[in-house]
């Protein structure tokens, strides 16, 4: 079932920095953190300020504006994982797979042979992740 935006979720905590992340960009724009039950190596997930529940109720504007910044993040993540290409996904309510209700990006590195874990089933060490991030900002 859809509704409204709640600004009570974890990414306007994480955004607002009341909790911690592993954060790889960030502008007046959004944020970009590493997602912390990573379908791949280099899992990261791009974050818009202003508050929306999905891509159902985004200021267009907004829209645009971030999507300039994933595919850069994108690009970035793709030549510092040295992966073979990139995942972009977003899902919109529950039944497209929906946890978190404040919009934000996917950008899934694929590695040839590989293949990638499940939605919100894995995990990865903070030292992985934090290492992954300093890559991943180099190459910003
Ligand atoms: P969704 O299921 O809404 O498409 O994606 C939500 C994503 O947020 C999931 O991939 C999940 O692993 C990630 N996630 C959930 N809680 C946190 C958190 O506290 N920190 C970070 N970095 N990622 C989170």
């Amino acid at each position: 079932m859809s509704g409204a935006y709640d600004p009570n979720n974890i990414f306007t905590k994480i955004i607002a920095g009341e909790l911690p992340s592993h954060k790889v960009y960030e502008d007046d724009v959004c944020i970009s953190i590493m997602d912390i039950m990573p379908e791949s190596k280099g899992h990261i997930l791009v974050i818009p300020k202003q508050g929306s529940r999905n891509l159902l109720d985004v200021d267009p504007h907004v829209l645009s504006d971030v999507m300039e910044r994933v595919q850069k993040l994108a690009v970035a993540t793709k030549h510092a994982m040295n992966a073979d290409g990139i995942l972009l996904r977003q899902s919109s309510e529950e039944v497209a797979g929906q946890t978190v209700y404040h919009l934000h990006f996917h950008i899934i590195p694929c590695y040839v042979g590989q293949k990638r874990g499940s939605h919100v089933s894995n995990s990865s060490s903070n030292d992985e992740l934090a290492a992954q991030a300093e890559l991943i900002k180099a190459a910003m």
